[in-house]
């Protein structure tokens, strides 16, 4: 029988819900279980896709092109679920399969209501996952308790317990215990608030997680236990990390989670498996190297706007023991006061995806700085693209060069909308997704860092390279490196006469793992490495060596 945990979150949002989730799925994976992870989101949107990084982040891109919510970007790093679009729900698709289904008919004439036909839904959604293969189910509910719009999910998980017995399901409740400078202490008042809902609703968590600055005492641990009605070993800090996320399933352990969730849920386990994640935290600790990466993107000054590329960029920090500074630069910044003042100094630069005109020329610049610097340069998807705009504009010569996305005029529209997007209207779930094959020419950089000719990545885009100009380009030092099997869509460009220089019109960042550097990743920070060698050699003295704290990424 499939055992599920329910992980609901309290007091304030952004506790972690998402971080601590898949900390749990790796602790019982790594105890010998096959877990599978799912998130529901209160928002109404039926297409997560369509949403502003400003409002939850990166969307995140599984296989089969489902775009979901950044957390399953988590899931994927620390646990191995397979994630599909049943391990993302919204209260929009939620509510659009009722409406589906009342306009075909399916309820007979009835009244259609939250309860049941809403929780039924979710229900349905929650036990689509409890295949015989999987021993459990962790099903994290976005948003806080207390708002509206949680409303339905927590009735149907509560429902959930009746319909499979109590015994068979879990509840973890995140909170916050804030501290209180003024009165030198913290505060429990509402944690027991927030559980306080929950029990309203008919759910008694059975562990509570509470993230806080400092250490909880016994005493704080007791008083939580006895207003919340939970036996005292059930009350876990979860202490700030300013060091690195991937801290996050250790210190669990520390407070015996993984035991207390086995215990209570009786099943039977191997011992825990730590010693290789331990390992990687120690690497992180005592690197050999350092070197700073720039990002430059249009919503550098969200921190979760290119969430999966910053954890790559660490994991394969991580193969190579360096520690990886990553400063986000905001490329209109690039445009107002030049690549030189900006750029100047750093190891590496990488060029996010992106939607729309702003920044454009930004990148644009970086990117050339990068090139004639001979700085290593990774482009990502609309970095590609940028990428061959640059090139056509400043070594092919083609004045006015741009992607029709930009310049429907322009005289050379060297990125062009994908033939199968142009009859498109509707905005969600309609780009070109999820895992598409890829051949790599012999000889490439990218060839030998996947090292294999046929690869798999994950895509989100509607334009592309323009194969008109292929040859052109060829001609003047920029080569293909990887396409389509039928040769027809340009997935890698490469300037094999420059240190670093790849761009891949694929997402790479949702397939790194701290366990498993991505290829790519890794291939960029060696050569950052190496080029931070060099100018320790040559005595370049830059201003990466200044303080720059402010915007840096903390680890
Ligand atoms: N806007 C570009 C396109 O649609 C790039 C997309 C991206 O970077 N994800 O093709």
């Amino acid at each position: 029988m499939t055992k599920h945990i329910f992980v609901t979150g309290g007091v304030v949002s952004s506790l972690g819900k998402g971080l601590t989730s898949a900390s749990i799925g790796m602790l019982l994976e790594r105890r010998g279980l096959r877990v599978r992870m799912q998130k529901l989101d209160p928002y109404i949107n039926v297409d997560p896709g369509t949403m502003s990084p400003y409002q939850h982040g990166e969307v995140y891109v599984l296989d089969d092109g489902s775009e979901t919510d950044l957390d399953l970007g988590h899931y994927e790093r620390f646990t191995n679920s397979p994630l599909t679009r049943d391990s993302n729900w919204t209260t929009g698709q939620i509510y659009l399969s009722v409406i589906e289904k009342e306009r075909r008919g399916e309820f007979l004439g009835k009244t259609v209501q939250v309860i049941p036909h809403v929780t039924d839904e979710i229900k349905a959604a929650i036990a689509k996952l409890a295949t015989p293969d999987a021993d459990v189910v962790i099903t994290e509910i976005g948003g806080t308790v207390g708002d509206i719009e949680s409303q339905p999910f927590l009735e149907a998980i509560r429902q959930f317990s009746l319909d499979v017995g109590r015994e068979n399901c879990m509840y973890i409740h995140l909170t916050l215990v804030p501290y209180l400078k003024a009165a030198g202490e913290l505060k429990t008042k509402p944690t027991q608030h927030s559980v306080g809902q929950m029990r309203e609703i008919g759910i008694q968590p059975d562990i509570l997680i509470c993230r806080t600055e400092r250490s909880l005492s016994l005493d704080d641990r007791q008083k939580i236990a006895l207003f919340c009605n939970v036996p005292v070993e059930c009350v876990i800090e979860e202490k700030d990390k300013d060091f690195s996320i991937y801290e996050v399933p250790l210190s669990l352990v520390d407070h015996d989670l993984d035991d207390l969730i086995v215990d209570r849920l009786q099943i039977r386990t191997d011992k825990l498996e730590l010693d290789d994640w331990r390992g990687l935290l120690h690497g992180l600790r005592n690197p050999q190297h350092e070197i700073s990466i720039a990002v430059v993107g249009k919503y550098a000054e969200h921190r979760d706007a290119y969430k999966s590329i910053y954890e790559s960029l660490d994991h394969a920090g991580m193969a190579h023991h360096a520690q990886v500074r990553i400063q986000r630069i905001q490329s209109e910044s690039v445009e107002s006061e030049g690549p030189e003042r900006l750029l100047a100094g750093y190891d590496g630069l990488l060029v996010p995806g992106g939607f729309g005109e702003r920044g454009i020329e930004g990148k644009v610049e970086a990117i050339r700085f990068a090139r004639e610097r001979e700085i290593p340069f990774f482009g990502i998807c609309l970095g590609l693209q940028c990428a061959v705009v640059e090139f056509a504009r400043n070594v092919a010569g083609l004045k006015d060069a741009n992607s029709s996305e930009f310049d429907r005029e322009t005289p050379h529209p060297v990125i062009c909308l994908l033939d199968e997007q142009r009859n498109i209207t509707n905005k969600g779930g309609t780009m070109r997704l999820g895992a598409q094959p890829c051949l790599l020419v012999e000889g490439s950089r990218s060839r030998d860092s996947y090292g294999r000719e046929e690869i798999s990545e994950r895509h989100r885009h509607r334009y592309e390279f323009n194969n008109t100009y292929r040859q052109q380009f060829a001609a003047h030092g920029l080569s293909v490196a990887g396409s389509s099997p039928d040769g027809k869509l340009v997935e890698i460009v490469e300037m094999p006469d420059h240190p670093w220089y790849v761009a891949v019109q694929y997402h790479p960042e949702f397939k790194s793992k701290p366990t498993a550097a991505h290829p790519l990743f890794s291939g960029f920070v060696a050569a950052a490495i190496a080029r931070r060698g060099q100018r320790k050699t040559t005595g370049d003295n830059s201003p990466e060596d200044a303080a720059r704290t402010p915007d840096e990424i903390p680890r």
